[in-house]
């Protein structure tokens, strides 16, 4: 299969980039380079003969019809977007432009490509988002896919907007869609503002750790290897029209999650030990939602997916790439601000 993935030079699209060429399907790698992007995560594909790079921008519309035109792709991975919770706070335009506008670009794209093929039932518009346009949970309760949207921030309301839109494109014009809502990810290649990357790299450095509010929020973790897997599955396998939650049922509160990480750290890191010294708490980001849970039943019992990984064997993973890929990481968080910015997802 021909493969157009938007946002492939990011954490998560990249993931799915090297996992897509590596089971053989080709990939057209649509990206606009912003600052979250590295096309250094995709290197070990760049050759292999199934790869094409195309920088693009999504609120360009004539951009992505040349692209449409150009690879004739037989189905779309959407994950361009802001994707910073802490940054939608400081600056909520460009996530308005790039998740909801963007969005909006995209589907017209592909639904005037797509009636131009003959409106072929096999072609699939995977719209990736976050499980955090289902709002905030109490103590107990997950999203399941008919829990009603209630986002809270501006990064939230704008996934939840495109989320609309890729419905309605379906229902209205019939173009064939699929979409998933997953939990937080971690894993190798993360930008250094988001939490796991954050706490390991101050960790190594000697710096504190700082713990947004009480430390008791909690989110879901999902290995991104994992959520690479579970996204080609719903490409491949999943119904159009359908929805799909993805998670890890490993629901951890942030404080438990950074001591997780110090103890990694500990055993892999021990002239640094004990790393839990250095845990600060900070005050709350405003509207911090207080605990996310998905219940992954759908994918599980009709797609047939599993993650391979528990958040303690994910995290020793991820802890030992940071370790040994400092060149990737070090111009990053030596870049203004990053590393001292804290995001849970
Ligand atoms: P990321 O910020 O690491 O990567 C986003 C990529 O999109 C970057 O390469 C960037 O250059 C590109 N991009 C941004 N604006 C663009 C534009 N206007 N035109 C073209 N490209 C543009 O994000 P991520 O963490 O890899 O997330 C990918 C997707 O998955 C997002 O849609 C996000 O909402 C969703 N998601 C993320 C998580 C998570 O835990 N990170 C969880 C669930 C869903």
């Amino acid at each position: 299969m021909k493969i157009l993935v938007t946002g492939g030079a990011g954490f998560i699209g990249s993931a799915v980039v090297r996992l897509a060429v590596r089971r053989g399907h080709e990939v057209v790698n649509l990206d606009a380079l912003t600052y979250a992007a590295n096309l250094e995560n995709v290197a070990s594909v760049k050759d292999s003969g199934l790869y094409w790079f195309e920088q693009a921008d999504i609120r360009d519309r004539a951009a992505l019809d040349r692209i449409f035109d150009k690879h004739a792709p037989d189905a779309v991975m959407h994950l361009a977007a802001e994707s910073h919770v802490d940054r939608s706070i400081d600056g909520p335009a460009a996530f308005i432009e790039t998740n909801v506008i963007g969005t909006f670009n995209m589907l017209e794209a592909a639904r005037a490509y797509w009636v131009s093929q003959g409106r072929p039932d096999s072609f699939r518009f995977h719209h990736i988002s976050t499980d955090e346009v289902f709002g905030s949970l109490g103590e107990t309760g997950q999203f399941t896919e008919t829990t009603p949207y209630d986002p809270r921030s501006p990064y939230s309301a704008s996934k939840a907007g495109s989320d609309h839109l890729v419905r309605a494109w379906h229902e209205t014009y019939g173009l064939p869609v699929v979409l998933t809502n997953c939990s937080n990810n971690y894993g190798p290649y993360h930008f250094p503002e988001k939490l796991v990357p954050v706490v390991i790299l101050r960790a190594l450095a000697g710096e504190t750790i700082p713990v947004y509010g009480d430390g008791g929020n909690v989110r879901d973790w999902l290995y991104v290897e994992d959520h690479a897997d579970a996204l080609l599955l719903a490409l491949e396998k999943g119904e159009n029209g359908r929805s799909y939650n993805i998670g890890g049922e490993n629901e951890a509160r942030n404080i438990d999650l950074v001591r997780m990480i110090c103890d990694h750290m500990d055993r892999l890191n021990p002239q640094g030990a004990p790393h839990d010294r250095l845990i600060e708490f900070v005050p709350d980001r405003p509207g911090h939602d207080r605990r996310y849970a998905i219940d992954p039943q759908r994918i599980r019992t009709e797609l047939n997916w599993r993650p391979s990984v528990t958040v303690q064997e994910g995290l020793r993973l991820t802890v030992e790439w940071y370790l040994n890929n400092r060149d990737w990481w070090e111009p990053l968080y030596q870049r203004d601000g990053v590393g001292k910015r804290l995001g849970t997802g």
